[in-house]
């Protein structure tokens, strides 16, 4: 067990490198050790990127493979060119439009960068957040900064100070407590090696947004739900089980009736076998469950997350419910999906993951 320092700046105003608690946590990272700390996407779980020996305490806190390469975060443009050996026209197109925010580019590495922090790769994965307590810390220790998502490997990714205290009190340096992550869903990771940008995992930067900069844009064959499992994934990552409550997860789309009639069969399923399941469904789907249960809610407990017109309420709202789920005890989650489209593709993307593949059409 290691001991764990607190940085609670939720309370915090003004300019962030001006916090005392930053400038701390920023001298632990200085000092080769680990420091979670929220960003715009999840909580991120930083080190040194340039410390072979504090990338190694990234992957043991975790328990992560160590063929899972990590995104290292930076503050500014002259940070990356000490990283990178080329920068295309299409990486500077994204750059401009997109950073800081949730997007990861694929660049070839400099040697500078330990093999550690890309898994073996030639190439290696940034990101400049636009998070204002992600940037201050990585202003503050100067360094580029490896942060995998701050969760146990295999979890949920966490969304909440209390998810990562839930997961790595006693594992980590330190911990930065912070608001919850407003997008809620990792990074789009997109490959700027080639001559045409491919989304290598999905994120809150859709295909369409990026097309519509870069002129083309195509998304790895792997991360389609109907070919996942036949072809390799180009990002590492993308490959193991994921984003998975201990439940079991079933997701369902197509019609949105026959989807809420499959929700109360299972609720009397649940109930007549005296166990409690999840539901995690659209606002516009609750009145008409609750009208199909009759009153039969002692065995379900329902999720709303949000407007089906306003996906990326349904995206922020993904992992913290998964994550309630399992505290709650239920023995399986029912999630109403959606079409594999904008942010949809994002959120699709998880649910695959979280479900091992079990995505019933309806
Ligand atoms: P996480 O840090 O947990 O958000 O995961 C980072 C994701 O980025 C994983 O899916 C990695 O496999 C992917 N990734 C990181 N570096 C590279 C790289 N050099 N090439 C391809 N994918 C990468
Ligand atoms: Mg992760």
């Amino acid at each position: 067990m290691k001991e764990t320092i607190i940085f609670d700046v939720r309370k915090m105003t003004g300019d962030a490198v001006e916090w005392p608690e930053l400038k701390s946590a920023a001298t632990l990272l200085m000092a080769g050790g680990t420091v979670a700390f929220p960003t715009e996407t999840v909580y991120g779980l930083g080190a040194n990127a340039l410390d072979a020996m504090a990338i190694e305490s990234i992957y043991s806190a975790k328990g992560r493979p160590s063929d899972n390469p990590l995104i290292v975060h930076i503050s500014s443009r002259d940070m990356l060119t000490a990283l990178v050996s080329s920068i295309s026209e299409t990486a500077v197109r994204l750059m401009d439009a997109f950073w800081p925010g949730p997007m990861t580019l694929i660049f070839k590495k400099l040697p500078i960068v330990p093999d550690k922090v890309t898994g073996g790769l030639d190439t290696v994965a940034v990101r400049m957040p636009s998070h204002d307590v992600a940037r201050a810390l990585i202003d503050l220790s100067a360094l580029p900064i490896a942060a995998p998502s701050a969760n146990i490997s295999g979890r949920p990714s966490p969304t909440t100070a209390e998810h990562v205290i839930n997961d790595l009190m006693g594992r980590v340096d330190g911990i930065v407590l912070g608001d919850n992550a407003a997008v809620g869903l990792e990074s789009t990771v997109i490959d700027t090696t080639g001559d045409i940008p491919v989304i290598l995992r999905p994120g809150a930067i859709t295909e369409a947004m990026i097309a519509a900069v870069a002129g083309a844009c195509e998304t790895d064959a792997a991360l389609k739900a109907s070919k996942g499992e036949q072809v390799v994934p180009r990002a590492p990552g993308m490959k193991y089980r994921h984003y998975a409550p201990n439940a079991e997860v079933t997701v369902f789309t197509g019609d949105t009736i026959g989807i809420l009639k499959q929700f109360e069969n299972a609720v009397e399923e649940a109930s007549a076998g005296d166990y409690k399941i999840a539901i995690l469904l659209f606002s516009e789907d609750l009145a008409v469950l609750n009208r199909l249960l009759a009153g039969n809610t002692a065995h379900v407990v329902l999720f709303d997350q949000g407007s089906v017109k306003d996906p990326a309420v349904f995206a922020s709202r993904l992992f913290r419910d998964l994550r309630a789920s399992d505290d709650c005890g239920c023995k399986r989650v029912l999630v109403h999906g959606m079409a594999e489209d904008g942010i949809g593709s994002a959120i699709m993307n998880r649910l695959l993951k979280a479900s091992e593949g079990s995505v019933i059409r309806i």
